[in-house]
């Protein structure tokens, strides 16, 4: 029985989850917390993130956090540095789950907003996975998980560059697999379908595509984001331990709805 116990446990893991004070990333940070893990996050917004780090201390969970742009190189050392040093040199968690949408035709999307989605959502967790590979490798049991999209592998309108950023992280999730396991460094993706958060809200923010899109999926519903982050912390437990490379869709049967 124990030994079933450690498999599903997080106990005396670390992580550090990006984009954490709201949405799918808070869930996902709050989520590993109570599965015994010890956990560093991080947004831009500052009041946003304190207020979810008060919520976090008064739930008793071990949650630490502080500002970081991860689209900024300096900022992505600065918050490495920080997760060393808090966590010893070891981190068993990598969650790249900040980013943003800006939802338009493809012809309107300007270089400026181009430039914003691609490092946000694509760079930011490429360059985060290399400053974090030394740590994960001294962990000895390093698991990434990057937190995709439906929009990676279908098509959807008004996310031209945003659904190439998830194209193009599905396919890093594979090759990292192939080179960093020989470390033992695990490497997947979750993509889910439409969830209620605040980037949802802005995405669907006209009733009628809203309605749409939740004709389109056979479970008849949005998820809730604690129907993502129950997986993603799987992917992260011994449990999952031959499980590396893969791309694990939970999305209310959206994508195989033709
Ligand atoms: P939200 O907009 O609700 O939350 C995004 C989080 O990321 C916030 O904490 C935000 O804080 C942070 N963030 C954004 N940009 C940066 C940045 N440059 N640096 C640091 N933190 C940043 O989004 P969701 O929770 O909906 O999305 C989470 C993930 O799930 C994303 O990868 C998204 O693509 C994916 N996803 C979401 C779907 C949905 O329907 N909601 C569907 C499919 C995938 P702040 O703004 O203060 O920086």
């Amino acid at each position: 029985m124990e030994q079933v116990k450690k498999r599903w446990s997080l106990e005396g893991k670390t992580a550090l989850v990006t984009g954490g004070s709201r949405g799918i990333g808070r869930a996902i940070v709050e989520e590993l917390a109570r599965l015994g893990a010890s956990v560093y996050t991080c947004a831009r917004g500052e009041t946003e993130l304190n207020r979810s780090l008060s919520a976090w201390k008064v739930m008793g969970l071990r949650v630490d956090g502080s500002v970081c742009d991860v689209s900024s190189s300096s900022c992505r050392k600065k918050l490495m540095e920080d997760v060393s040093s808090l966590f010893q040199g070891k981190l068993d968690i990598l969650i790249n789950n900040a980013a943003i949408v800006i939802p338009k035709p493809a012809e309107e999307v300007s270089a400026v907003d181009y430039a914003a989605i691609m490092s946000t959502n694509f760079e930011s967790g490429f360059h985060l996975c290399q400053l974090a590979r030394p740590l994960l490798k001294a962990s000895g049991q390093g698991s990434i998980v990057f937190i995709s999209s439906v929009a990676g592998s279908v098509g959807v309108i008004n996310c031209a560059a945003y659904g190439a950023t998830k194209g193009a992280m599905n396919q890093l999730t594979k090759n990292l697999a192939c080179e960093w396991s020989k470390d033992n460094i695990r490497t997947n993706s979750v993509a889910p379908g439409f969830t209620k958060t605040e980037m949802a809200a802005g995405f669907f923010a006209d009733e009628e595509i809203l309605r749409a899109a939740i004709a389109r999926t056979p479970l008849r519903r949005m998820a809730e984001p604690e129907e993502i982050c129950s997986v993603v912390a799987f992917l992260c437990m011994e449990a999952a331990s031959y499980i590396t490379g893969q791309v694990i869709v939970v999305d209310g049967g959206v994508t195989v709805n033709c």
